[in-house]
């Protein structure tokens, strides 16, 4: 396709599913955080669309309500809030029917970059996109951004793929994953490929082990019956864990442009070796009366998980022994993401075995505060010896970097803006979606036929101790779970 260059000084941004949970808790109030920081162009237009029978002053009303509940930035007051909601309008549509859509075509303008978000229900991402396309309100230049889950297994990931495909260009395309909008998974590349230090040591000779946590603290709660069908490998390690994983081991990309970095990404989840059953663990957790994981699911014989940890192995020359291991589940001590990056005692100490000092550790924190420090041996201060510890160096340098380093836009808010600039780099590939589910899918395939069922594990615990005994067995443990 021929790229016509358009301005991006403004903007139409539909949000089907406007009045949903997404739109409220994140896509309008990164929006609105772009707004308050004085960077969104004044004639960007933000249309709400979903099936509610509602005018304009009712959606603002709403939206309103929510930057409230869930901006950090509403108390910047109600002027701010009012000059963001101008810029709101509101469409009643029906995704699998006629209504409305004339309408919404209406309100779109010439000239400008349109992005429709498409924060509904899977099963709608088709008739949505065959509408834009038949009704005459997207264009080549238009760009469509789909949420998660992008399928629920290869077949139908590649089903969604081809329907999407009919009517869009792949550079059209953006699936979204929040974790990629996130300031320290971008640091991450910038350490990783902007210092001479790290990337000769990226390697299995160095690098001992490495950990990615997805830890939540909050159960299924009401979105029960819909876990219930997906369970944490399809809902977060196909997608979120599988991601992170990528960015860690990939080859340095030519460029930072999105298919050369895409195109790493694949090759990663291409060389996943097939994981064995002894080296994934499901868990399922219990808690108190009421509130065991079976009591918000469909079935109360539900053997879905609500955590996996897994030790997989990338097979390329890079990454031969070093292991990852990955782990992701609800009801868990504490709210933390993190990758941690361990790298290999030094080969001999010459300060002698009991002066202290372990190897060198990267860790890379994306919640529930973003940030990363690396720990490195130095000697205790003071008389009486060499003694070693070890100290976090701090590289998120907010102090040297002034206050703006604060402000980091959130991550909903960056990967909206990069929709609106058209640059993929951080949004999935339709082919990385695929290869992901090629490797996800026998391993859910195995749970179902040897009828593996989750290991129980209490509530703010740590998970199962079978995922314990995953690292134990190699003689390595997991980092404590700790906010
Ligand atoms: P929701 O149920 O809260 O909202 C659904 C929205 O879709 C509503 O605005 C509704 O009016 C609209 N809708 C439903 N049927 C429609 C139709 N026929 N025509 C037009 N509009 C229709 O859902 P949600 O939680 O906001 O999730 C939206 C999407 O985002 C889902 O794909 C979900 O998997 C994904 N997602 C949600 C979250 C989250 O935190 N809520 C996180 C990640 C991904």
């Amino acid at each position: 396709m021929v790229s016509r260059v358009i301005p991006v000084d403004t903007f139409d941004l539909v949000i089907f599913g406007g009045t949903g949970d997404l739109a409220r808790r994140k896509i309008l109030p990164g929006l609105f955080r772009r707004f308050a920081a004085g960077q969104m162009p004044e004639a960007a237009q933000v249309i709400g669309a979903a099936r509610s029978d509602m005018d304009v002053t009712e959606y603002r009303s709403m939206i309103r309500d929510a930057l409230k509940e869930f901006s950090d930035k509403a108390e910047q007051g109600d002027d701010v809030i009012d000059g963001f909601l101008e810029h709101i309008d509101y469409a009643q549509v029906d995704a699998q029917g006629d209504d409305g859509w004339d309408a919404l075509r209406e309100k779109l303008r010439d000239g400008v970059v349109r992005a429709f978000y498409f924060s509904v229900a899977p099963f709608l991402f088709g008739d949505i996109a065959e509408r834009l396309k038949t009704r005459g309100l997207s264009d080549d230049q238009s760009r469509i951004v789909v949420e998660k889950p992008f399928g629920r297994d290869l077949e139908t990931a590649r089903s969604l793929n081809r329907t999407l495909a009919t009517f869009f260009d792949e550079g059209q395309i953006y699936r979204i994953d929040h974790y990629l909008g996130k300031e320290t998974v971008q640091n991450l590349m910038a350490v990783r490929f902007g210092n001479i230090l790290f990337e000769p040591l990226w390697n299995s000779q160095f690098i001992d082990h490495v950990q990615i946590t997805v830890a939540e603290t909050v159960g299924v709660g009401g979105r029960g019956s819909y876990y219930d069908k997906s369970g944490a490998m399809r809902d977060m390690v196909q997608n979120h864990l599988m991601q992170l994983l990528c960015l860690i081991a990939m080859e340095p990309p030519a460029r930072f442009e999105p298919d050369a970095v895409r195109d790493e990404k694949l090759k990663v989840i291409r060389a996943l070796e097939p994981v064995a059953p002894n080296e994934v663990v499901r868990g399922q957790y219990e808690g108190a009366e009421g509130e065991n994981y079976v009591d918000h699911a469909e079935d109360p014989r539900s053997t879905t998980e609500s955590f996996v940890a897994m030790k997989v192995q990338v097979a390329n020359w890079r990454w031969q022994g070093t292991p990852f291991y990955l782990r992701t589940g609800k009801k868990l001590r504490s709210r933390v993401s993190e990758i941690v990056v361990r790298f290999r005692e030094p080969p001999h100490s010459i300060f002698g075995k009991d002066a202290g000092g372990r190897a060198n550790e990267l860790a890379i924190r994306l919640q529930p505060d973003e940030g990363m420090d690396l720990r490195v041996t130095i000697k205790e201060p003071g008389p009486g010896g060499m003694r070693l510890v070890d100290v976090p160096l701090d590289m998120t340098f907010a102090e040297a970097l002034g206050p703006d380093a604060e402000e980091v836009p959130d991550a909903y808010e960056r990967l909206i803006m990069d929709v609106i600039r058209g640059n993929q780099t951080l949004f999935m590939r339709g082919d990385e979606v695929e290869a992901a589910w090629a490797w996800t899918d026998p391993i859910i395939a195995n749970w179902e036929e040897a009828k593996v069922r989750p290991a129980k594990y209490d509530s703010g615990t740590s998970g199962p101790e079978a995922s314990l005994e995953l690292l134990h067995r190699d003689g390595r443990r997991w980092r404590d779970i700790r906010t």
